[in-house]
């Protein structure tokens, strides 16, 4: 029998704020264990929580982007359980009555505009860290860093939408972008700013009935996701061809060995006993604070991934490489002005990107060095026939290492074009002396081998030949000789 999958995701985004999400603690990362804590974060009694308004604004910044209904009122409420890393044993978070509902995040996926709708995206508190660093001894012994408590996470529930495990990686990749767009979030899987479980179950294909889930926590990256997911696939898959059935359980993903183990069977909502947090008041968002926010969104990366198709004609998979990150998309408009678009297009993806990827730069370590006044400058010269190809690509290798501007570097003697005759023709003779096989069969008419001797005389120019000029001298040297 033919099965498909039904995946949903839920999502945590650790927000990017100056201070934790209900006391004015840092949220920042590597400070020493337990630098970051307070009374109210460590669950001390008598503290009072206040609500992070920054945290918030940032929640419905990212909820009015994706279209989502904003509740006038909702409701922050605690849920109860144990766990080492949480001194309050409950977790401030939202249930029956979110923040945002609804929503849907456009993705891209092999040229297709897809759209996945969400449930729900409400704020809540992050827990402690345990760990069992060898530093300080028995490894045996449990310590905990409580830094992390208390910061404001996000949690974003989808629909369950997806099908394939790509679409989910995809989809991942796509709210990545867009947390860091709005920059609420570094959005680092690796580092856990963007968290992801997936629930998992499978049905006969063109059933209507959804099977058994599972749930996998764990995944800390995008390929570990779709690794993880396609694992679980393939287990309940054997399952049910076996004769077997699929148990509700909680599933923990060990990227470095594909496998999957079983950490508990599933707890239901009521073994949370949620109940309201009476230490917060209820959450007003008024329409005012609402356009406020909707204010500043900026052009979404969809939208403006559009517009680059339309605007200036790029084909869409540059498009959105170039939409990938919002200071590339503008270090590209700047770069294009009074250009031919493809052509600069082209230099920012495959040139600047190249350059930077092969050195490890961030775009800011890049523009640094190559401002987009200069890369404009660059290509300008290119397109008025004042630069060859070659030269230009050396000359950025220059501008790149060293830092100067395009002018700077393009007035030193070695990216001067040699377009005359009388400097060209003593390389074009001596190009032919040198292949006389290739110059015999353009003489018995496999003119292809043309090409050949013109890079031959483009070599030996050191890239500042004009190819159109050498192409010229050289069919008129082959005919006469
Ligand atoms: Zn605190």
């Amino acid at each position: 029998m033919a099965y498909e999958a039904v995946i949903g995701l839920e999502c945590h985004i650790q927000l990017r704020t100056r201070t934790k999400m209900f006391c004015d603690c840092p949220a920042e990362f590597g400070a020493a264990p337990n630098a970051n804590v307070c009374p109210v974060c460590l669950g001390l009694p008598g503290a009072l929580p206040v609500a992070n308004r920054a945290a918030i604004e940032s929640t419905l910044r990212l909820g009015l982007a994706l279209g989502c209904e904003v509740r006038a009122e909702s409701v922050f409420a605690r849920k109860n359980y144990f766990y080492p890393d949480m001194p309050k044993n409950y977790q401030i978070t939202q249930y029956d009555q979110p923040l945002c509902e609804g929503g849907a995040l456009p993705v891209r996926i092999d040229e297709v505009e897809r759209t996945f709708e969400l449930i729900r995206i409400h704020i809540e508190e992050d827990t402690g860290k345990s760990f069992h660093p060898e530093k300080y001894g028995d490894r045996r012994i449990s310590r905990i860093d409580f830094n992390r408590a208390g910061v404001p996470l996000l949690e974003m529930v989808t629909q369950p939408v997806f099908r394939r495990p790509p679409e989910c990686a995809a989809f991942l990749t796509a709210l990545r972008r867009l947390v860091r767009w709005l920059e609420i979030s570094d959005g680092d899987m690796e580092k856990g700013h963007l968290r992801c479980d997936a629930n998992v179950s499978i049905r006969p294909a063109g059933s209507r009935e959804l099977g058994t889930k599972a749930e996998i926590k764990n995944l800390n990256s995008i390929k570990g996701v779709e690794k993880g997911i396609s694992a679980e696939i393939v287990r309940q898959t054997a399952l049910l061809e076996s004769g077997g059935r699929v148990e509700q359980a909680t599933l923990l993903y060990d990227a470095d060995h594909d496998k999957l183990a079983v950490m508990r069977s599933k707890e239901h909502a009521h073994d949370y006993r949620y109940f309201p947090e009476p230490d917060l008041p209820l959450l007003r968002v008024e329409a005012a604070w609402k356009e406020q926010m909707r204010a500043q969104v900026p052009e979404l990366p969809w939208a403006l991934e559009a517009r680059f198709v339309e605007k200036y004609g790029l084909k869409p998979y540059d498009a959105g490489v170039l939409s990938q990150d919002r200071a590339l998309a503008g270090y590209f408009e700047q770069v294009v002005a009074g250009l031919n678009p493809k052509a600069a297009s082209n230099w920012v993806t495959t040139e600047a990107l190249g350059r930077m990827n092969a050195r490890g730069w961030s775009l800011a370590e890049w523009s640094a060095r190559v401002s987009a006044a200069s890369l404009n400058e660059l290509v300008r010269r290119v397109e008025s026939k004042e630069l060859t190809g070659p030269l230009a690509k050396q000359a950025l290798d220059a501008m790149a290492e060293e830092g100067v501007d395009a002018q700077v570097v393009l007035a030193r003697p070695e990216y001067q074009v040699r377009g005359g005759a009388d400097e060209l023709l003593p390389l074009v003779k001596a190009v032919i002396d040198e292949h006389p096989g290739p110059v015999s069969q353009y003489r018995s008419g496999k003119t292809v081998t043309l090409g050949f001797l013109v890079g031959q005389v483009m070599k030996k120019s050191g890239g500042q030949a004009v190819p159109q000029v050498v192409k010229e001298l050289l069919e008129r040297e082959l005919v006469g000789g």
